[in-house]
């Protein structure tokens, strides 16, 4: 019995999305596609360096406060490229969450800006994936810790997929790629099978229909949330870790999300399963193991307790040896400055939707 663990790890964000709460709403979406375009690809096109900054402050601060100490995120803003990958680096510094970051490429705006036809595969590589990934390559160059983004193969040409596997073998990491999270990317595997390796990020694989090396990100509360479907990651042979799909980044309730849709899937599954999930983002980020985090409940260690506990939360959080929550307050920096600043972010935002 211990109240104490190892940092968590989002393996999967969208810090982006933090300011998304209570944006004006779109077109009512029918289906995945449309939720696309009728949300997200309307709402990255709107960020700017400095909106991007206090979304990521405010999402690395909730981070933190749920115990979450590396957050892996993916991240597109087509006409704020150069230098976004800085401004959540410095929002996520101020508060002391550890980063994995990456420029999510995609083809889908064709060079004087206007949205490529969906269902209609992009030929060649756009100006903006171009752009996208010398900020990748820009990032990385920098030491920092990083991958390469792709949105996904189904926004993306061939020449701009083998160009992001090109540059992260570079760079000695891997691609962090959405696969077949709709109907509409059932291709995915097709198309990413001779470029993809270990050390990729496949995010969600529900309509995966062959084996692709990397480790598979579950989100499975998005999934819900778009109607996508279960992606059955139980059934997977790949490493199967949690993320959240820029839905906050509180990993113990997205692991109990994750356990009640496994449940209703197959009854007679354990709350293990999903554990081990949660365990194996130390595989693929190893420095949490450096991180404590002291929780409200003294049954970290049991599968079962954790599962169905939904008051527990973290009090102490400790990062590499420096204390950044304490007593169930953010102590590196003001949480009030940066709801502040992020509500003001927000409305500049909202203004331009
Ligand atoms: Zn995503």
């Amino acid at each position: 019995m211990t109240f104490q663990t190892h940092g968590l790890v989002c393996a999967h964000h969208h810090l982006y999305s933090s300011l998304a709460r209570g944006m004006p709403a779109g077109d009512t979406a029918t289906d995945f596609l449309s939720i696309l375009k009728s949300i997200w690809w309307r709402l990255d096109v709107a960020l700017d360096l400095d909106i991007i900054y206090w979304s990521a402050a405010l999402g690395a601060a909730e981070a933190v406060l749920s115990g979450t100490t590396a957050i892996i995120d993916h991240h597109e803003s087509p006409t704020a490229i150069e230098g976004s990958l800085d401004a959540i680096a410095a929002g996520c510094a101020l508060v002391g969450v550890r980063t994995n970051l990456c420029y999510g490429v995609t083809d889908r705006w064709s060079d004087d800006q206007t949205l490529i036809t969906t269902g209609e595969q992009p030929r060649a590589m756009t100006d903006g994936a171009r752009r996208g990934l010398q900020e990748c390559d820009r990032y990385l160059s920098t030491g920092a810790t990083g991958m390469v983004g792709v949105h996904a193969a189904f926004t993306c040409s061939d020449e701009t997929i083998a160009a992001a596997a090109d540059l992260a073998n570079r760079h000695n990491t891997g691609v962090h790629i959405h696969v077949a999270e709709g109907g509409v990317d059932a291709q995915a595997a097709n198309r990413l099978k001779t470029l993809a390796s270990d050390n990729w990020l496949l995010a969600h694989c529900v309509y995966l229909n062959q084996e692709l090396p990397g480790t598979i990100v579950h989100n499975a509360r998005s999934n819900m949330n778009n109607a996508v479907g279960y992606a059955y990651p139980a059934t997977r042979s790949n490493l199967v870790v949690l993320g959240t799909d820029g839905i906050g980044a509180d990993m113990q309730e997205e692991s109990r999300i994750a356990y009640a849709r496994l449940r209703e899937s197959d009854v007679t599954q354990t709350p293990d399963v999903v554990w081990q999930w949660l365990q194996n983002a130390q595989t693929i980020f190893p420095q949490v193991t450096q991180d404590t985090v002291v929780w409200s409940y003294d049954h970290m260690d049991s599968p079962w307790h954790a599962a169905f506990t939904t008051q527990n939360h973290a009090t102490d959080v400790s990062i590499s040896g420096r204390n950044v929550v304490a007593d169930s307050a953010l102590v590196t920096c003001d949480i009030v400055e940066i709801r502040s600043k992020a509500a003001e972010a927000a409305q500049r935002l909202f203004s331009r939707l």
